[in-house]
């Protein structure tokens, strides 16, 4: 029999990164992260910290003391990042959110990757180019505007948010405006009749809401899935159950994209950030499907 091959214990030389975010544990990010590293010869370690709100700038501030490379911040520390950044890029700029920071000589730069994560995800699983897509997107959430960003870089032709609060949708929009001239960005109310309405022109309808994960949470009024054209495609964020909104759009023959893909590609995006080398994506999705 043999053995696999064991990776040398972490030394004195070891240099560390992880995720803060709280529930942290479930994270299937250190799977990825450590494969990539493995792979990519790098005496690197990545790890999962959980951090409550309260603790998260002396978390930060910790990382830089201790000479971390980065880390990925997830929920709910993402727009407390992109605060607590000295620089940011400009997607995290724009989104107002950090899912990946840098260390760089004790300067700590935030990204968000989330954007072009989503953007990969949907190419590789719905077969959708975005350039001059309409997209109806659902919730006005940190993962919502980070896909509206995502979505408005990659030239969407328009991008329709609608949110439970629907003030909030408004605020996003007016906020985004002036950085997407080219692109139909708007607000509508999460009722029967705008809903249809701006379903039944979509390329794409993405569920950036809490509703797949928590199922006992009701949405103001059902998705109404049949207003769709045939050649649509439903997206939500969710990986860890498949909720009834994407059930429903495969019933009906449409495509389908769970959060899955969208985690892989964040990660392949935030890596070259510290390593300054092409992600190896094909290792990082086996060991995702080793894990889920
Ligand atoms: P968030 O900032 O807390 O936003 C939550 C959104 O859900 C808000 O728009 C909120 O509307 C809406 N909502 C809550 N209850 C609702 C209900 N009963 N009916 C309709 N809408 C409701 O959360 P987030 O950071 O955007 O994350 C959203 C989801 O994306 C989470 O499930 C998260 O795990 C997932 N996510 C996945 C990835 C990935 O890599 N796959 C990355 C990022 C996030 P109101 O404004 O009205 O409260």
């Amino acid at each position: 029999m043999t053995r696999a091959r064991e990776r040398p214990a972490p030394g004195a030389g070891t240099r560390f990164l992880g995720v803060l975010g709280s529930p942290v544990r479930h994270s299937w990010s250190p799977a990825m992260m450590n494969a990539a590293f493995e792979h990519l010869g790098l005496d690197w370690r990545y790890g999962a910290f959980e951090v409550p709100p309260t603790r998260f700038a002396a978390a930060l501030e910790g990382l830089r003391a201790l000479g971390f490379v980065g880390a990925n911040i997830t929920v709910p520390h993402k727009e407390a990042a992109a605060l607590a950044c000295d620089e940011l890029g400009r997607e995290a700029e724009l989104a107002g959110a950090v899912n990946t920071v840098v260390l760089q000589a004790g300067t700590i730069i935030g990204h968000n990757t989330d954007a072009a994560g989503f953007v990969a995800a949907a190419r590789e699983a719905l077969a959708l180019d975005p350039a001059g897509a309409d997209v109806v997107i659902l919730g006005a959430g940190g993962s919502a505007r980070a896909i509206v960003v995502g979505l408005g870089l990659a030239g969407a032709a328009s991008l329709t948010v609608i949110n439970r609060t629907a003030a909030r949708a408004e605020a996003m929009c007016h906020a985004l405006g002036e950085a997407f001239p080219k692109v139909q960005l708007q607000a509508s109310a999460w009722e029967p009749a705008p809903l249809e309405a701006a379903l039944g022109r979509a390329h794409l309808l993405v569920d950036c809401t809490v509703v797949g994960l928590e199922p006992e949470t009701a949405p103001p009024c059902p998705i109404p899935v049949d207003a769709l054209p045939a050649s649509a495609a439903v997206a939500t964020l969710v990986y860890h159950r498949e909720p009834e909104l994407l059930a429903r759009a495969r019933a009906r023959g449409l495509r389908t994209m769970d959060g899955h893909l969208m985690l892989l590609h964040q990660a392949a995006a935030a890596l070259p950030l510290w390593t300054n080398t092409e992600a190896p994506l094909e290792v990082m999705r086996a060991a995702l499907d080793r894990v889920r």
